[in-house]
């Protein structure tokens, strides 16, 4: 959701390529590394369907913005935007498969070198979030120059920044600065 930067005010696109999807996946954890490589050579083979990935990609990622902005500013959910990420969601679960691993089973996606294999754990994690106890915990930051949302996961779900280095920090020099100026 907060691959588009600045998105009311200057947008800009985190985006850009095809191997900025697959880096985003890599970096959430939600690809693996090796995956990601052989997907950065088969995009150099066939930028085209690259290409489409990742136009589907960013499509993803306004589906799933709309539904939080909406559920975070407590308006109602855009049906368009939801039938998008079902769709999403529905074509990430027939990708999924029951792999038998060391102490049972667990979910797996098949055909890793498919391009939108990068869109499928994207959808089933937004999905999986909406639907668990979790969602009460998705906020916008508290920075008025940011407008990312993260997912609260501290003990006290207190937290107000996206990140403490990109935003938490900045707000506190800030503060600082203001109390500065007010003692002067
Ligand atoms: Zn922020």
């Amino acid at each position: 959701m907060n691959t588009l930067d600045d998105r009311y005010t200057k947008p800009k696109e985190l985006l850009e390529t095809y191997i900025d999807l697959a880096r985003f996946g890599e970096d959430t954890g939600v690809l693996e590394p090796a995956q990601v490589d052989r997907l950065y050579e088969s995009s150099y083979a066939d930028p085209e369907r690259a290409q489409r990935a990742l136009l589907l990609g960013r499509e993803l990622r306004e589906a799933i913005h709309d539904v939080f902005r909406a559920i975070i500013t407590k308006r109602p959910v855009p049906p368009g935007a939801l039938a998008q990420l079902n769709g999403y969601a529905q074509t990430a679960a027939g990708h999924m498969q029951l792999v038998e691993v060391k102490n049972g089973f667990e979910w797996r996606f098949d055909d890793r070198q498919d391009f939108d294999s990068v869109l499928w754990p994207i959808a089933r994690s937004a999905a999986d979030l909406l639907a668990s106890h979790h969602l009460a915990f998705a906020r916008a930051c508290s920075s008025k120059a940011c407008e990312w949302f993260f997912l609260d996961t501290s003990k006290n779900h207190h937290r107000r920044w996206c990140d403490m280095t990109r935003c938490g920090n900045r707000a506190k020099v800030q503060r600082f600065y203001a109390r500065q100026k007010r003692q002067r």
